[in-house]
């Protein structure tokens, strides 16, 4: 198959009579090809850019008139198909103090090209400006002798992702401000576990920059009595996950030490794998010091009243000696005194035994004895003090221990005085004793007044006493504390189960045969 240009002529003669037609055929299939070959090519690139979801528009010449637009560019800047023609500055006058008719101007006279990410720009619709962000690329546009003849706008409008992000600055930014006017100091960590936020707080507290705190600098405010066992807290709690929990001492800007309460807790994402950590220091100075304040003054106090309070029990012990013979009325009131004096005898005790703990002083006097006999030592005290009561007995143990007796014998006197004491309306309280893989257990179990839930773990620290319940029972709320602190000395365990208004059950479980603990 070919193509054919053909001219027809006819031929004259002198009569003017036509005598023939002369056909002369050119041959021009290779034109015809080649200029079906450029409209077929010129169809697609139309096509590929009046279809793109991309907006695309083609600027021809100095004064950047638009040559192509295709619909989604239209669309965009809310103008119909009557621009075409004209020049882009005076289409959309608004784009020129926003700087982008200067850029079109610069891509068009260097050939560089320009892009933007998330850029925001202020288009005119129906007579209203509104903001679009776009991501685009303006290219210069080159003619067949590579010299510039426009510029290729290719964009896409990214508005609702780029207020997302500006969402998410905003309320990080937001975040940031809140963080800094907070009295605390708020930090974050990442995932691995290295801080990458410090609020102003800590900034002004330590005279650090941020910088400073990031690169170790926050490491380096730590008291070095404190750094080893909070650096290892810290790696535990990033490996596991769990909460971070400490006191420690750090350092102002003048290098004094403060002690300070740090928690810090993971973020995690849905499928539970930490995103981050966010932490909060608080300065505990006061309290922790006033706390040992307090701690000091109940040891020096309880230490000067032992003395005299000694001495009394002495007279009033001889006197009741020398009563016993003479007059039974008089002897009762010794009697009497001499109860209220080995009662006072006892708080004494404990509040001496609590600055022991303090110190580090309180020590075991271990020896081998018999439990089962040091359990009904602790019981006849006991109910000798609370005839309303009835202490129920039950199990044995078949070997002798080895412990400190008159401290486990307090022990079992302090469950067994707070099991009558809690339950002012039963009747019974129980005791049992186990034994179990080469350990003792014991429980006490009362049908009292019971603990909450929340409550339950509090009971054993120092000073701690239910607040509502306090002023109906006495006690110094320190009986728990010095018991709980000796049987974790004999690396035993101490703890509770209760029910509110139900009753409670003491346990406490220490091996048989006392070993000291291997540091
Ligand atoms: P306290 O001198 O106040 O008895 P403890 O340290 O012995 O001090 O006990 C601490 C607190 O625990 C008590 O104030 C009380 O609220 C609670 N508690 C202790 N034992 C019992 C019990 N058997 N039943 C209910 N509450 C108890």
């Amino acid at each position: 198959q070919g193509f054919y240009n053909f001219v027809y002529q006819p031929i004259i003669e002198q009569d003017e009579e036509i005598s023939g037609i002369i056909a002369v055929a050119t041959e021009v299939t290779e034109q015809v090809l080649s200029r079906r070959k450029i409209e077929e090519s010129e169809y697609r690139y139309h096509n590929l850019i009046h279809t793109s979801a991309s907006l695309i528009l083609i600027l021809k010449g100095e004064d950047l008139i638009i040559s192509v637009v295709n619909d989604s560019m239209l669309q965009s800047m809310a103008k119909g198909k009557d621009v075409i023609g004209k020049p882009m500055l005076t289409v959309l006058p608004e784009i020129i103090e926003q700087g982008l008719g200067d850029v079109l101007h610069q891509v068009y006279k260097t050939g560089e090209s320009s892009y933007g990410y998330e850029a925001p720009v202020h288009i005119m619709r129906n007579g209203k400006m509104e903001l679009s962000y776009y991501t685009y690329v303006y290219a210069a546009q080159r003619d067949l002798n590579g010299k510039i003849d426009g510029v290729s706008v290719i964009a896409t409008e990214v508005t609702p992702q780029a207020e997302y992000n500006q969402k998410i600055k905003e309320s990080e930014a937001q975040f940031r401000q809140m963080a800094n006017l907070m009295p605390e100091k708020i930090s974050n960590a990442n995932a691995a576990g290295d801080v990458i936020y410090f609020n102003q707080t800590w900034g002004d507290y330590t005279g650090l920059s941020f910088e400073e705190l990031k690169n170790g600098g926050w490491q380096k405010t730590i008291h070095p009595d404190e750094i080893k066992e909070v650096t290892k807290s810290w790696l535990h709690s990033v490996e596991t996950g769990n909460d971070f929990e400490v006191e420690l001492r750090i350092a102002n800007k003048l290098g004094e030490y403060k002690w300070h309460l740090t928690r810090a807790a993971a973020v995690k994402d849905n499928n539970g794998k930490i995103k981050m950590w966010i932490g909060a220091t608080t300065d505990i100075h006061d309290q922790k010091t006033k706390e040992e304040a307090k701690d000091e003054f109940i040891g020096i106090a309880s230490h000067e009243l032992k003395t005299p309070l000694t001495i009394a029990k002495a007279y009033i012990d001889l006197l009741r000696m020398s009563l016993q013979k003479t007059s039974n009325e008089d002897f009762m009131y010794a009697q009497k005194a001499a109860e209220s004096i080995e009662r006072l005898n006892g708080l004494i005790g404990e509040l001496l035994d609590v600055s022991k703990i303090q110190n580090g002083k309180l020590g075991l006097n271990i020896t081998e004895f018999d439990f089962n006999e040091m359990i009904s030592t602790a019981i006849e005290g006991i109910q000798y003090a609370s005839p309303n009561h009835t202490i129920h007995r039950s199990g044995k143990i078949k070997q002798l221990a080895k412990g400190d007796k008159e401290r486990l014998q307090q022990v079992v006197v302090n469950l067994l005085s707070n099991a009558v004491k809690y339950s002012p309306n039963a009747k019974v309280v129980d005791i049992h004793v186990a034994e179990k893989n080469g350990e003792v257990i014991v429980a006490v179990k009362d049908k009292g007044i019971g603990i909450s839930k929340e409550n339950v773990g509090k009971i054993f620290e120092r000073y701690y006493r239910e607040e509502e319940r306090a002023t109906h029972f006495q006690g110094l709320g320190i009986g728990l504390y010095i018991s709980y602190e000796i049987i974790q000395r004999h690396n035993g365990k101490l703890w509770a189960e209760s029910k509110l208004l139900k009753g409670s059950t003491f346990y406490f479980s220490v091996p048989i045969n006392y070993t000291a603990k291997k540091l």
